[in-house]
């Protein structure tokens, strides 16, 4: 299970979600993606320019862990070129599916406090939502495959 320290960042970031609410304008990029094991959902707002993320944000319901996760993704994935966020993101389902630390040079920030969800099986997909959600953005963008 997730440790004392860890839980409050989860409940932090669930309670008081970072980047939340619609983003407006021509160049927002909207997505819906909902995590059929949970029933949890999210839309995803972004506004790429150039390589880089320059405005993200969310909305969405769900449980604590994927609300969690997707408030901690924005704040990862915010202001960083796309190579970056791919390396990130690679990292992070290391983590939770595979119960893998991060390679010293990537930062995964709170979202590291996650670490206790691989042990959660079933739980795989809610902290995993959001960045199924962004791969989903990002299907056809080269720099982000690679
Ligand atoms: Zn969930």
């Amino acid at each position: 299970m997730l440790n004392d320290l860890y839980r409050k960042v989860v409940m932090d970031h669930a309670k008081f979600k970072r980047n939340y609410g619609k983003l407006e304008g021509e160049e927002v990029q909207r997505v819906f993606y909902k995590n059929p094991t949970c029933g949890d959902v999210i839309t995803l707002y972004l506004k790429l320019e150039g390589e880089v993320l320059t405005s993200v944000s969310f909305e969405g319901e769900g449980c604590s862990i994927s609300m969690a996760s997707s408030s901690m993704m924005t704040e990862l994935i915010h202001h960083k070129d796309l190579r970056t966020v791919s390396i990130i993101r690679g990292e992070f389902e290391q983590l939770i599916r595979e119960g893998k630390q991060p390679n010293d040079h990537v930062d995964l920030g709170d979202a590291l406090s996650l670490d206790g969800v691989h042990k959660l099986r079933a739980r795989h997909n809610c902290a995993l939502m959001a960045w199924q959600a962004l791969d989903k953005a990002l299907h056809d963008v080269e720099s982000y495959k690679s």
